[in-house]
Parts: C-alpha cells; structure tokens; sequence
C-alpha cells in the first residue's frame, strides 16, 4: 500500500540456485500503466499478471503460483466474462505498441547496469563514435519524429537547425512540465525509465554540439525528481556524463531544474526564463528558441516522450521508426486514458490508431454500461470530439483537421451524463487562472470568457452570450502572445461547434 501512495511498483526476482536454494531480491520499478486495476503483480518468465491484489493474496501467491507454476483464477483480468492470465493477452495491452513505455514496470528504473544489459547507452555510443553529426540529425528526420509535447514540430528539423547554428556554447532542454489536467505521461517515462531520456538528450548533444542539458520538472513530482538525479549521478560515477564521456573530444553536463507548477512555464521561451531565474513569462517571438534559446544562446527544446524515442530511433533505425503510424506521424504516442472509461491507465499506440479502438478496445468501454458522450483531447489547448470522430485516426494532421490537437497525450473520456458547458467551463477556469497577464488579450479577455460560461452554467446567459463567446475567441486567439492565450477557446469553440443545442438549452431569452 505505501508502494501504491506514492506511484511505486515492486520489482521481484526470484533466483533458483540448484534444488533446494532459492533468493528473492527486490527492486522498484515504474509504472505498468493499467491503473484501474492496482495492485498489479506480474510474474515473469509465466507472463502472468493478476490485478487488484491485496496484501492477504501474497502468500498464496508465491506459494501457488512463483512455486507451483499454476495460475490464481479469481486474481485475473475478467472481461465479458472471459478470464485472461497472460498480460500479452488482456485487451488493455494487447493493441498497444509499446516503445517509449517498454521499460517502464519492467526494469528497476534505478539500476544503471539494468538499463545497460537492456542496450541502454548502445544509441548514445553509436552516435558518439559512429555517425557525423550531419547524420545524427538526418536519421532523426528520416524517422519521421514529431515533437510529442504538443506542436507536432519535427524533431530532426529543429535539432539540424541548432547543429548549424555557430555559437560557444549550445543547450539541450527537456519539457518535463506536463501542466495538463488528466496527464501523467511524461510523469511516468521519468520514473519507470529515466535513462531513456537521458541518452536521448546526450543524442540530441552529440548531434548539435550542445554541452549543457537541462531538464525541467514539475514539483509536483517529487519521484521524478528523484529517479532523474539518481540517473544523472550514476551515468556520472560511471563516466557517461561528465567530460570527455567515454575518452572522446565529447562532454555532457546535465542539470535537473523544478517548476513551481505554472502551467505556462511549459511554453518554450517561458520555461527558459523560469531556468535562467526569471519569472516564467512568455516572450513574442522571434527569435525562436533555436536561434535564441536558455541564456540566448541556439537550444534543442523537446519533451519528455520525444527524447525518450531517440535511442530507438538510432538503434533500429529511421526506416524501422516509419513502419510504425502514418506517413505524416511515424512512431508510437502515448496517452494517459482517464474520465469515464472503465479502464483507465497509461496507454502508447502507433499513431493513427482510432478514438474506438483506444476507448472501447483498451478502455473497454464507458463505465456503467452508459454512452459515449464525447473526449477531451490535448488538454485545456485541445478540443472535444464526438461520437462522429471515433473512427477517426489519431494524428497531428487528421485531429488538427477536426479543431482539436494531439497535444501531449491527455484523453478525458466523457459519458452521456457529461455537461459540455461545464467541460468548457471547466477548461477555462483554468487556463484564466495560470494566465501569466502578460498580455490583454489572454488576461482580459479568458476573464470575460468565464464570467459568460459562469452564467450560462447556472442557467442565467443569454442566446446573445454565445456570439459573444464566438466573437472573443476570435479575437483573443489572433491577438494572444502565446499558445496558452490563442489555444484557451478551443474548448469553448468545439463544444459550441458540437453541443450548440446545450449551450442553447441553458440560456435563457431575455427578449
Ligand atoms: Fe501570458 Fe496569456 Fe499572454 Fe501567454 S497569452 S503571454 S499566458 S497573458
């Protein structure tokens, strides 16, 4: 139970040393990422995952099944009355493609030499003294890989754009901010498998010529923090940071920086102010963050998730990277599935995979048997799809087609019972709230939104309150200084687009 409070998983090794002797070792790893059905036990090489287990089940456990080599019936994942023993099998794992989320509840996310016998570093050493620079960046954009924190940027453009760029000193920084509500992605990359971003970032330097990286991290979580510095000292003590890494010219100094929790600092040029010491506001732009990054100087800026592929992306190639997704977005993406579903959890499918095969196939479904209402995609910068998109494919450029964004993963599930202007509401109460007020338009402006909303929520707006939503949408999101600002209607716009009978229904005519 202590292990649940504060996100932990167990990792146990059972040793057989001849007949009789036998050791149990235990270790920590992430995240299995199927939270609905906590605790989780899964025993390897059987396969074998039991769900909900509580302490008392334990000991038969290791009695029945670590010894005996037989399966608990009443401690599998039933679904539609079937029973489902094997991890590969259960539905909610059995369309995902895990690549990033490989690692995670399957390693000890501590364990440096773990991470090594898994390949761990083997990208990092071929980038270092087997590829050009030029070539680093090239394979980055061969594969395809798109920023995964929400612009859907290229990745290999922005890293080639930094490597041209002549400067004394370069920097590496990673987003580890994840303001949105319903989000724990990256959270759970950087528990259950903090090297991967590591060496992704170490990648990201070799082929830029950058020397200094810096990962940004919410306060919030204080395990992340923790996992990420144990990483960090360990590759130091083992030579993999530091300077001259591994004998070469090369070196790589890595730097860990917590949010206070603003949700604009995981804008770009707001969360380099915040690392220089400043406070976390956004800046017009340009310069671009390539150009004139942390202290001015050329910068990769990446999240969490896109440096955590690059090591499969150099170790496997760009070809293997495009075979999985679409032609537009190559790779896997990962979503963190909450809401109404009945299996919540932390999900990764190739992109293009649909809305109905991430909430009825891997969710299984609404809870209570009711209907589908809609899903919030990409957060508080997102917008809500509907029934009529569920057979949409989930890439930048299809839901982009639709109003709403990738964003960085976060899918609130909504059921029948769900009011859409309280959802908009919602998502403007918040974004008016970390507004930085930096500019009128963000400030003032998602203010005057929410006062509409609040009124039209309890039933007191007016039919004219909706052209007046319209009206201000249009304005604050061509006038707002950053995305925050010009994304914050997006709610509001495609609940109105969607729902518009709702909204009516609340208002009353004063005419
Ligand atoms: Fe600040 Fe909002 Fe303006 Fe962005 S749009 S700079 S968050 S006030």
């Amino acid at each position: 139970s202590e292990c649940q409070e504060r996100g932990l998983s167990i990792y146990v090794g059972l040793t057989h040393h001849g007949e009789e002797e036998k050791s149990l070792h235990i270790k920590m790893s992430g995240c299995h990422g199927f939270c609905e059905m906590g605790c989780l036990v899964h025993i390897e090489p059987l396969g074998v995952m039991y769900v909900r287990v509580k302490p008392e089940d334990c000991h038969e456990i290791v009695e029945r099944t670590l010894l005996g080599g037989e399966i608990i019936e009443r401690l599998t994942y039933h679904q539609n009355g079937v029973s489902y023993p094997r991890q590969e099998d259960i539905p909610f794992y059995k369309k995902q493609h895990r690549v990033v989320l490989k690692g995670c509840g399957a390693s000890d996310a501590e364990d440096l030499e773990e991470y090594i016998a898994k390949d761990g570093y083997r990208a990092f050493e071929k980038a270092l003294f087997d590829m050009t620079d030029e070539a680093i960046c090239r394979e980055i954009s061969d594969s395809g890989l798109r920023g995964r924190g929400g612009g859907g940027f290229p990745a290999g453009r922005k890293w080639e754009s930094v490597r041209r760029n002549v400067s004394d000193v370069k920097y590496i920084v990673c987003n580890g901010d994840e303001g949105d509500p319903g989000a724990f992605m990256d959270r759970s990359i950087m528990e259950g498998n903090p090297h991967s971003v590591i060496e992704g970032m170490m990648i990201a330097g070799v082929a830029t010529g950058a020397t200094e990286g810096y990962i940004y991290v919410r306060a919030e979580y204080p395990l992340a923090v923790e996992r990420l510095q144990v990483a960090i000292d360990k590759a130091t003590r083992l030579g993999l940071l530091g300077d001259n890494i591994m004998d070469s010219d090369f070196s790589f100094h890595m730097h860990i920086n917590r949010g206070a929790g603003a949700f604009v600092c995981g804008e770009g040029s707001a969360l380099t102010a915040s690392i220089e010491g400043k406070r976390g506001m956004p800046r017009t732009k340009p310069p671009r963050t390539v150009d004139h990054g942390l202290w001015g100087k050329p910068t990769v800026l990446n999240n969490v998730e896109t440096f955590a592929n690059v090591p499969g992306i150099l170790n496997k190639g760009a070809a293997w990277y495009r075979s999985i997704g679409t032609d537009t977005s190559s790779g896997t993406k990962t979503f963190a599935l909450t809401g109404n579903v009945v299996n919540t959890g932390l999900v990764e499918v190739p992109m293009g995979t649909t809305l109905r095969e991430i909430i009825f196939d891997i969710g299984g479904g609404i809870q209570n048997g009711k209907k589908f209402k809609a899903v919030q995609i990409g957060g508080p910068a997102g917008g809500c799809l509907t029934e009529e998109h569920l057979d949409l494919p989930l890439d930048f450029d299809s839901l982009k087609k639709v109003g709403a964004i990738v964003g960085s993963g976060g899918l609130v599930v909504m059921d029948e019972d769900t009011c859409m202007v309280e959802t908009a509401r919602f998502f403007m109460h918040f974004t008016q709230n970390e507004s930085c007020g930096k500019c009128v338009p963000c400030r003032e402006g998602t203010k005057r939104m929410l006062e509409i909303l609040d009124r039209i929520v309890v039933n007191e707006g007016s039919p004219e309150d909706l052209d007046l939503l319209e009206s201000l949408s249009d304005t604050i999101s061509t006038t707002a200084l950053c995305g925050l600002g010009q994304s914050a209607c997006k709610p509001v716009l495609s609940t109105l687009r969607y729902f518009r009978e709702e909204y009516l229904h609340h208002v009353v005519d004063h005419h």
